[in-house]
């Protein structure tokens, strides 16, 4: 753990600033704030959330990332933290059916709540395997009580952490990818996919990302899948209205140049506008790569160079359009909340994503429709609709975005039509998002959706850790660190700050510190 040291200037003493209102970054305030910490959290954006914000154009409330909330307990935990009751403050809906993946030949798979009826669709859809499909769920559970319950809720810094648990990779099979992993239990593609994509929803590959992401199934099956009223943006709400009930501070529209240093330690950051933040712990919700790239620019790094984050894998981009349709609520029956459409040649279209680079003809999509939930997310009797389709992101340099835009958004418009037939008629807002609007807007490197791909020498203690080792009194949170990216994933971020950072050796009784200029 990184010892607080106590030669903090006065007016910087039990103040914690976080770059950030992700989240992890949200999360991480409201986990200081209730251990004592004055805290203010910064963002560049015009709301909180972050990925998980959401743009309202004409009544149309377009989440922009997450839809799928998985393991509510972690965001009960974080709420009891602070001596609260999550469900006053958020209306979360378990969802049935969780979503449906239809396949190219006709076929289709509804994931529904519970294991029976999860056992009985995979009879259906392969009777042969229901034996297999049994074990597989089996070795969720326990990839799940390792993965999630115990590695991913403890900090992962020190080499000795990683040693430790090191003979549980080896017998868990972690070095086998979870596609592998399916197709030693059950033999039908289409089941194979139905228990293995969920890498996808965290930007990895699930042809190499490891076997103990199976732990998915395991949490769908016994947590359920659920959605948050007003969108994941009511999540961020609440957590900003705990984090001012503490006594913190959100700014928003408020963007970070420099992270600070003073006798050696982090010691708060400098703002655009040349006004200085001062603060005893900082701590960064940026991307790592922006963090160490940008933030700590100045600063001589001794691991996380510009040339190991460069030498890094980094998770795809997407491309994300974001529709309001007129008068459709009634229409498309069959569309449901969440819907995966498979595209022809999966493993080929993961392989130029993740390997190749390329753009090819070929794709698979998201569907998200939240007004068969929640009908505020559109005005009465119109849809909201995002499609997400993965994209390489842009280190390999496969479209030129501007341009190829439209061109993109026409595949994705052939892809949908069958579903949503007339649908572009009735559109009245878009947004299109791609790769360079991810690094634009979220300051994500190579304009990647979740920061680091999660391979096996990218996870735990091989992800860029909580504390920082490149500065006293700097900390990190979010996807690019560990657990890793996904709601649960960078709420339980914050989790493990709580565990690291102590409570403050004095208390701030003063709202945030201003310094001049330097
Ligand atoms: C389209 C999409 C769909 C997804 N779907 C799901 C899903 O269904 N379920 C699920 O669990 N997960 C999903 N995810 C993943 C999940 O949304 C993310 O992993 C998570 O929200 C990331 O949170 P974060 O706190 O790490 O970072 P972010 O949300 O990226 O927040 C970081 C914040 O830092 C701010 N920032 C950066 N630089 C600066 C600076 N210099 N100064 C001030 N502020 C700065 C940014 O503006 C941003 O608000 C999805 C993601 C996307 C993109």
């Amino acid at each position: 753990m990184n010892q607080i040291i106590p030669q903090v200037p006065r007016q910087a003493q039990g103040q914690a600033l976080v770059i950030g209102a992700g989240l992890g970054g949200l999360a991480s305030a409201m986990r200081l704030g209730a251990k004592g910490w004055r805290v203010t959290v910064i963002d560049r954006l015009d709301r909180p959330g972050g990925r998980g914000s959401s743009i309202t154009d004409q009544g149309h409330r377009f989440d922009l990332g997450p839809t799928i909330v998985t393991v509510p307990q972690i965001l009960r935990d974080l709420w009891s933290a602070c001596g609260r009751d999550f469900h006053q403050d958020v209306d979360l809906r378990p969802l049935d059916p969780f979503y449906e993946i239809r396949f190219q030949d006709g076929r289709h798979f509804t994931m529904r709540p519970g294991v029976e009826a999860i056992r009985a669709e995979a009879a259906r859809l392969s009777p042969a395997d229901s034996a297999g499909f049994d074990r597989f769920l089996a070795d969720a559970r326990t990839r799940y009580d390792f993965g999630f319950e115990d590695l991913g809720r403890r900090p992962m810094h020190r080499l000795w952490d990683l040693i430790k648990v090191l003979p549980k990779f080896a017998w868990l099979r972690a070095d086998r990818s979870v596609h592998a992993h399916a197709a030693r239990r059950v033999t039908d593609p289409a089941l194979r996919f139905a228990l293995s994509f969920h890498p996808l929803f965290i930007g990895g590959d699930p042809f190499r990302v490891t076997s103990i992401y199976a732990l998915v199934s395991h949490l769908e099956s016994s947590f359920g899948v659920h959605y948050a009223m007003g969108g994941v943006q009511a999540i961020a709400d609440a957590m900003v209205r705990v984090i001012e009930g503490q006594g913190g501070t959100v700014r928003l529209q408020t963007d970070a140049d420099e992270i600070v240093t003073r006798d050696g330690r982090a010691a708060g950051v400098r703002l655009k506008t040349g006004e200085t933040l001062a603060s005893e712990i900082t701590i960064s919700n940026a991307d790592p790569g922006f963090t160490y790239g940008t933030l700590l620019r100045n600063h001589k790094k001794r691991r996380w160079t510009d040339k190991r984050m460069a030498r890094s894998r980094w998770s795809m981009g997407l491309f994300v359009w974001y529709f309001g349709t007129k008068g459709t609520r009634a229409m498309w029956p069959d569309a449901g909340h969440h819907t995966i459409l498979v595209g022809p040649h999966y493993r080929e279209h993961i392989r130029d994503l993740f390997r190749t680079g390329k753009i090819t003809e070929d794709m698979s999509l998201y569907v998200h429709r939240p007004t068969v939930t929640d009908p505020s997310a559109a005005p009465d009797g119109d849809d909201t609709f995002y499609a997400l389709s993965p994209v390489p992101h842009l280190g390999h340099d496969a479209a030129d975005w501007p341009t190829f835009t439209e061109t993109y958004k026409a595949r994705v418009a052939k892809m949908l039509e069958p579903m949503l037939p007339g649908f572009r008629d009735r559109i009245t807002a878009e947004r299109v998002f791609t790769p360079e609007t991810f690094q634009t807007r979220y300051n994500s490197p190579y304009g990647a959706g979740f920061s680091l791909e999660p391979r096996i020498f990218q996870s735990a203690w091989f992800r860029p850790h909580n504390v920082s080792e490149e500065l006293p009194g700097l900390y990190l949170c979010g996807a690019g660190t560990h657990p890793g990216a996904g709601v649960p994933g960078v709420i339980g971020t914050a989790e493990i700050l709580g565990h690291l950072i102590p409570e403050p050796a004095v208390r701030a009784t003063a709202p945030p510190v201003r310094m001049a200029a330097e």
